[in-house]
């Protein structure tokens, strides 16, 4: 057999040529546990917590009801840059698909729920440790207000599961465990990259054609897949622009790893900002190219639409589909500007600001203070400013660094300059303040706070785990001022080994 559910053989990774994707069956695991449940989401599915040992099976993959129909999915992607040929889920089964109260669908997915035929040579299954990072970040980004997959359970499944630290090289049995990951779909670029790749241009229509019916139902007519296209690199540099407002940094934007839906999918090694960074990677296996860097995230996401486009030229011209490509770049930048200018509490988008806006960013890559602290910091900042040793002092609290002499110049030329800008703002002081609360999180999910509640989960300790998963809901309060801090001297903003 090359299934999963028996376990009887070694599986053996094989190519699917002509399948979308393939049945596979969660393979059973030792104990389900259920160690979190995002209630609020179960709500707007209309899901109950499960108490029964019977129903919290189900998420754990040791309970496949009849009305499930448990699949992979087979994709294929460009990978750092090079074509990887077939991917697939490897360790992702979707259950089925729930309608809500609403009528909107969702796919209700287990990831690390065992061997399917595009495991390759890996084991189908998932670390606490990465379960945790993928529950808590998917939930944060849900209410940071920022497109996102979303996570409904998190359970142990009381087996060990080999992992390769990378980082010590050394291999090491970790705690496992599954996420319920929730999307209204989980297509990504690679779906369309590998029908092309194989020249099934039938499956390639029909999945377009399927994909618009059903997710994007307002688009119809002629032009139907060009203007799907065009929709699809607007959502996708809104995302990107969300990312670059809360200072978050994806480490593997793989074609896989992007969502046809303009979604964030796929949490890995990924880690917000402390320091400012535009270079910084979390992911140890983009070094030394740093392809996935923080400032790189709008270019790369370019590049993965190009991946797109020529993925869908046995449907459309490519004299439409580059120039719908280059709409990248204007909705980007506009949306960019848009997005900084709420950051700093304009009223509007004046001629200037673009270079205010400028200014900000060199400031803040040659100062690199902690970036969220310093946003808040600027909501409250005195309105007259009188030299640049006051400025210093009050910024003092976000900078991982004493200021140099340029530098402290370079912050008191901005700061003034900003000063000045607000002076002509049209709006008052405080819906300016308003403004700026809205779009600047005051609570983010550090790394360092992931790893320590991570440490501790694993030695049975809940309640960091349980705080942060409460903080996650408000980080634009100051309700979880226990953690607005910077970084501490004993965690680095560095890569980390998150598989
Ligand atoms: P990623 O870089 O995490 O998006 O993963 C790339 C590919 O590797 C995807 O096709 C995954 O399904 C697969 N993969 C990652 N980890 C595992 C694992 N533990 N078992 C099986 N497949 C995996
Ligand atoms: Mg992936
Ligand atoms: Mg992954």
């Amino acid at each position: 057999s090359t299934f999963p559910g028996d376990h009887s053989g070694i599986l053996t990774p094989r190519q699917t040529p002509g399948v979308l994707y393939s049945k596979a069956v969660p393979t059973p695991v030792e104990k389900v546990t259920l160690l979190a449940w995002s209630a609020e989401l179960a709500e707007e599915l209309g899901i109950q917590k499960p108490e029964t040992q019977q129903d919290i099976d189900i998420l754990g993959g040791n309970n496949v009801t009849d009305t499930m129909y448990p699949y992979a999915a087979c994709y294929a992607g460009h990978q750092f840059g090079g074509w990887a040929g077939q991917l697939g889920d490897g360790r992702a089964i979707t259950l089925g698909e729930w309608e809500a109260a609403n009528g909107k669908t969702f796919e209700l997915q287990l990831k690390g729920a065992g061997l399917t035929p595009y495991s390759r040579r890996a084991d189908g299954r998932a670390v606490l440790r990465s379960s945790v990072r993928e529950y808590l970040m998917s939930e944060a980004m849900h209410y940071l207000g920022v497109p996102t997959t979303r996570a409904l359970s998190l359970v142990a499944t009381g087996e060990p599961v080999l992992r390769d630290m990378f980082y010590n090289g050394n291999a090491a049995y970790e705690p496992g465990a599954i996420v319920m990951r929730v999307a209204p779909s989980f297509l990504r670029f690679g779906n369309f990259e590998m029908l092309n790749a194989r020249k099934e241009k039938e499956n390639l229509r029909q999945l377009v054609d399927w994909t618009i019916e059903r997710y994007y139902p307002h688009i119809q007519g002629e032009d139907k897949v060009i203007t799907w296209f065009k929709e699809i690199v607007e959502r996708t540099a809104s995302l990107m622009v969300e990312w670059q407002r809360v200072g978050f940094v994806h480490g593997v934007m793989n074609t896989d790893n992007m969502s046809i839906l303009g979604l964030t999918i796929d949490y890995g090694p990924y880690s917000f900002l402390d320091n400012y960074d535009p270079d910084f990677t979390p992911n140890t296996t983009d070094l030394p190219g740093r392809r996935y860097a923080f400032g790189k995230q709008p270019s790369i996401a370019y590049w993965n639409l190009g991946c797109l486009a020529a993925a869908l030229l046995p449907l459309v011209e490519k004299d439409q589909l580059l120039p719908a490509l280059e709409t990248f770049k204007e909705v980007y930048w506009r949306k960019y500007y848009a997005m900084m200018a709420n950051k700093l509490g304009l009223d509007k988008l004046s001629s200037g600001d673009v270079d205010l806006i400028t200014q900000f960013e060199k400031a803040l890559a040659s100062i690199q203070p902690d970036m969220t602290i310093f946003f808040q910091l600027l909501i409250d900042l005195p309105l007259y400013m009188g030299s640049a040793q006051e400025v210093a002092d009050y910024f003092k609290e976000c900078l991982y660094d004493d200021l140099k002499e340029e530098e402290s110049e370079q912050l008191y030329t901005l700061i003034t300059a900003y000063l000045d800008r607000l002076n002509r703002n049209s709006i008052k002081r405080q819906d300016s303040q308003q403004l700026m609360r809205q779009t600047n999180p005051r609570f983010i999910l550090r790394n360092y706070l992931l790893h320590q509640a991570i440490e501790e989960l694993e030695k049975g300790a809940t309640a960091l785990f349980e705080k942060l998963q409460e903080a996650v809901k408000e980080p634009y309060s100051d309700k979880f001022d226990e953690f607005f801090e910077t970084r501490p001297g004993w965690a680095t903003q560095k890569a980390g080994c998150s598989m």
